[in-house]
């Protein structure tokens, strides 16, 4: 057992992580946990791009973008913290590009800028121009350009740490244990401030667009701990998951003029959504998508999937802005995407749940607000709530690089003030040996792959796009025996380098659990908002719902669901803010 300081513990190296390393870089000793190596991490898979109103293309503002976003998440985002994002996104721009990101560029030397799903103009008269991009490989420049800027920072990194459990003393986060994978020892990480950025939780579902590493650790970790996580419910589907693998076709296909057709040819989404068509939000085309194939106008011989077709975009544009998306469908579907139309199904791409903060990153505690003395949260493992109930497209990378900013000014404004953190307690280190002592000395207990098999099927048939209350209720009761048999995983490798079969278990039982908090939160919520969408309760219900569900695990693993209203705080000055019926 080796035992560290740091001011700053980091945990991810994701653009959220790393967008607040280089905040703190220089001037504070930093240093960033990994599971994976830094540019392995997910935030370099991100193709289509990153929105601001910079108004390179046309005209835009802030505004629109505001208001896209709350009209976006069905009226569940906190509306102070989707103006934040908003007001600071052509700001952070151009910080990217001083920092050097190659954005791609119009003829006039400024950023380009494409249409993306749910970005209009002028309150939703037509899709506007707003987001950035470096042809479909945005994440990965974005990722090279702060990493390099963290090494250049002295920003102290552990590659391929993974982090199993947190240290709290009194109700203060004081640090974390971790796991050197490449030697099987345990680090105890001592900090005056600890940040997860860890990344989305796709990966409890069986098709999903997410990397194999995005198992929740954080959201798991922040359970075990009694800290809560709101708006669980909200799981988001990407309607052109390539077909049937569900790697990600981005939406910038469509923005650049790609258009789903039904097996009929029909571009069916000028019946769903007549003004934006194709670039309606997610949430509304993939279940436009599943409607075409209710009705029996599936594409193929199973009639089980659409086609987005991109044969009138030229070969030209689609070599120079969709490169990835090019060799995707020759290497993974044998198809020339100038020539015919690519075969997609919605995937499981995006988790607006997650660990709620305050608009600086400061973790939250209870309904109340209380706020968790040296914790932060930012990325896709938080929930500022940026996203409420439904993303848009290119959203994501912006609320990273804002939000992972504002963690980093906080913390060094938190390190001035607060003093020496606590000492950890044994108790966490003997909690984490007992874990791992437990399935390693467990080898005919539970095997790995086969209850994880089982939670993906589960979450994949009862907990996606379609939910209804015998199907959430039997979800539920599934996996809390999931959770019980998780309990009982056995591990029969018990070398200690790389011991891939001991992280999988720990990873499982983490995607046990936050699993349940999704379907529990779902289960309660009995309307249609966003991502959420009951067949047994059709409609939106503002009079019941228009709140935030967190959820916090007992001892017994058991969920315990409490509120905290929406901030409406825009809707009281402007009423374009007001909740009202989504049309597009
Ligand atoms: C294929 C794909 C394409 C996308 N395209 C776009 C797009 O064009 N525009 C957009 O806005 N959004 C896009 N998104 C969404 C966006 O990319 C993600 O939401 C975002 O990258 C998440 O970033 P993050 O920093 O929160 O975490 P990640 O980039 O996922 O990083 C998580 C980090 O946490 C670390 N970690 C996790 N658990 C542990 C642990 N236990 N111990 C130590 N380290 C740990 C990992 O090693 C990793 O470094 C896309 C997502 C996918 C999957």
């Amino acid at each position: 057992m080796d035992i560290l300081f740091h001011d700053v513990v980091i945990v991810g190296a994701g653009l959220a992580g790393l967008r607040a390393a280089v905040e703190l870089a220089g001037s504070r000793d930093v240093a960033v946990l990994s599971k994976l190596h830094p540019l392995r991490s997910h935030s370099g898979a991100a193709q289509g791009g990153i929105s601001a109103a910079l108004g390179n293309a046309e005209e835009d503002t802030s505004l629109w973008h505001a208001y896209d976003t709350v009209k976006g998440s069905d009226y569940l985002a906190d509306q102070r913290a989707v103006q934040v994002m908003c007001n600071d996104a052509p700001r952070a721009i151009i910080e990217l590009e001083h920092l050097g990101v190659p954005f791609s560029r119009l003829p006039n030397g400024r950023i380009a800028q494409r249409p993306f799903g749910g970005h209009t103009r002028n309150f939703g008269e037509a899709p506007v121009q707003r987001t950035c991009y470096a042809a479909d490989r945005t994440g990965h420049v974005c990722m090279h350009t702060l990493y390099e800027q963290s090494l250049n920072h002295g920003v102290k990194f552990y590659d391929e740490v993974q982090v199993l459990d947190l240290c709290v003393t009194d109700g203060t986060v004081n640090g974390v244990v971790a796991m050197e994978l490449r030697s099987g020892r345990l680090l105890l990480m001592q900090a005056r401030a600890v940040m997860f950025a860890t990344g989305g939780y796709g990966k409890a579902w069986k098709t999903t667009s997410n990397a194999f590493a995005n198992t929740g650790d954080g959201l798991g970790i922040v359970l075990n701990n009694g800290f809560p996580l709101q708006d669980m419910e909200f799981v988001q589907f990407h309607p052109t998951g390539l077909y049937p693998l569900g790697i990600l076709i981005t939406e910038a296909a469509r923005g650049e003029g790609g258009v789903l057709r039904n097996g009929e040819g029909e571009r069916f989404m000028e019946r769903y959504a007549p003004t934006i068509k194709d670039l309606a939000p997610r949430d509304i085309v993939s279940r436009s998508i599943y409607e075409e194939l209710k009705s029996g106008r599936g594409a193929g011989p199973g009639k089980d999937h659409v086609l987005l077709d991109l044969t009138g975009l030229g070969s030209d544009i689609i070599a120079s802005r969709l490169p990835e998306i090019e060799s995707f469908a020759r290497v993974y579907a044998g198809i020339d995407p100038s020539r015919e139309p690519v075969p997609v199904l919605p995937t499981c791409h995006y988790a607006m749940g997650g660990i709620p903060t305050t608009v600086n990153g400061r973790v939250i505690a209870n309904a109340a607000g209380d706020e968790v003395p040296g914790f932060w949260a930012a990325g896709e493992a938080a929930c500022v709530s940026v996203h409420g109930a439904n993303r848009l497209g290119s959203n994501s990378l912006l609320d990273l690089i804002v939000f992972g900013r504002r963690c980093g000014k906080d913390i060094a404004m938190w390190l001035e003030r607060a003093g020496a953190a606590p000492e950890v307690g044994s108790g966490v280190l003997e909690r984490v040996r007992d874990g791992i002592d437990r399935l390693l000395g467990n080898r005919n207990g539970e095997k790995v792959p086969e209850l994880r098999a089982d939670l993906q099927r589960l979450m994949m048939d009862q907990v996606s796009v379609f939910r209804h209350e015998e199907g959430l209720k039997n979800a539920v009761s599934e996996l809390m025996e999931l959770q019980r048999r998780s309990r009982c995983l056995g591990v029969s490798d018990t070398s200690r380098q790389f011991n891939q079969e001991l992280t999988d278990a720990i990873e499982l039982q983490h995607m046990v659990n936050y699993s349940l908090a999704v379907a529990r939160s779902a289960l309660e919520r009995r309307e249609s908002r966003g991502a959420h969408s009951r067949e047994d309760y059709p409609d939106r219900n503002d009079a019941d719902f228009l709140k935030h569900f967190l959820c916090v695990m007992d001892g017994d693993g058991a969920m315990r669901l409490s509120e905290r209203p929406v901030d409406l705080s825009l809707a009281e000055h402007n009423p374009v803010f007001v909740p009202k019926k989504r049309v597009y």
